[in-house]
């Protein structure tokens, strides 16, 4: 058994999206609740953190290191997972400290995070320099890697597509937001390892399709390896749609914005600006051009995300033209 911490809150619920599938008029809709997932606001990074903060843990080390976008849920997740562990943090986060901090930012600063700021400077290069720095220092820092996407972290969305089937065995489509990567390529090898017969559908956030097919096929291989399963994965086995980049990462648009006030106002379910509205905006799409029968069953894997809701950067479009 691979070792881990456990604080996530599981299993996570599955519940049907009723009046979202009458108001849509297409497949049977489901979601997965990833955002309660029950650490600091949950999200998907809460799963990988048990087996990678286990690891930090048996290695003897005392700080945990990661790097992100200025709201990124990866970074406020593992300063609250650190913290309940007894770890410190360093968070590498990437352009210039904002005047006031807001959203998953003002969380971690609240968590008692370092944060160091890259600037112009390059987010791998910083993140390098800055464990290096923690290793002279004594600091006994972990690395963790961009989305805690490692075959370590991966690892733990393969037992994940166990927990869904064992909660619903008759799911034809999984929908989701991909980015690092780590999520889609511990479902597929997870789909593989437990049987599960639908297809896995990643929803690309910030990359074009062959980039994030060929990352989570390698990834997929390697998480594979991790796990003891002589299994190869290539980038033709990748389900990923890059339609949806609209304006570019953490840019919320029309679509996005639309897929937040259906959830809410038919589910009375939060999306989030950045990931799980743009994959919600994208299979809202797909349903209505048809892509999926009326009869399937289609699975909306909600990864959390939802504390970016309260970043400034979202306030006037959220707030619905209060102010006009
Ligand atoms: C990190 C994140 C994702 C993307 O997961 P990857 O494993 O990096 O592909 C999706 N949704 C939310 C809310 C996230 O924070």
């Amino acid at each position: 058994m691979l070792s881990k911490i456990s604080f996530a809150h599981l299993p996570t619920p599955v519940e049907n999206l009723t009046r979202l599938t009458q108001v849509l008029k297409g497949p049977h809709l489901l979601v997965k609740r990833d955002d309660q997932t029950g650490m600091a606001f949950g999200g998907n990074k809460t799963r990988k953190l048990e087996y990678l903060l286990a690891d930090a843990q048996e290695r003897g080390a005392e700080t945990l290191i990661t790097a992100g976008a200025v709201q990124s849920n990866h970074c406020r997740q593992t300063t609250a997972a650190a913290n309940k562990a007894g770890f410190n943090s360093i968070l590498v986060l990437v352009g210039e400290r904002p005047a006031a901090p807001s959203g998953n930012l003002l969380l971690n600063q609240f968590l008692g995070a370092e944060i160091v700021w890259t600037g112009t400077e390059d987010r791998d290069l910083v993140l390098n320099q800055t464990y290096e720095k923690a290793l002279n220092e004594g600091l006994k820092p972990y690395l963790i890697p961009y989305g805690g996407s490692n075959a370590r972290g991966a690892s733990a969305y393969a037992f994940a597509m166990q927990e869904m089937i064992d909660q619903d065995n008759n799911v034809d489509w999984v929908v989701f937001p991909s980015s690092s990567g780590g999520t889609q390529a511990g479902m597929v090898v997870g789909a593989e390892m437990f049987g599960y017969q639908g297809k896995v559908l990643g929803i690309s956030i910030d990359e074009p399709s062959l980039v994030l097919k060929e990352r989570v096929a390698a990834l997929a291989e390697e998480t594979a390896q991790f796990l003891g399963i002589d299994r190869s994965f290539t980038k033709d086995q990748i389900l990923v749609n890059d339609s949806y980049l609209g304006g570019g990462y953490g840019i919320m648009g029309e679509p996005e914005l639309e897929a937040l006030q259906l959830f809410a106002r038919y589910e009375g379910l939060f999306l989030d600006p950045v990931y799980t509205g743009r994959a919600a905006a994208g299979m809202i799409d797909l349903i209505r051009k048809g892509f999926f029968s009326a009869q399937e069953r289609v699975l909306f894997w909600h990864t959390g995300g939802t504390p970016a809701l309260f970043a400034n950067a979202y306030e006037s479009q959220l707030s619905l033209g209060w102010k006009d």
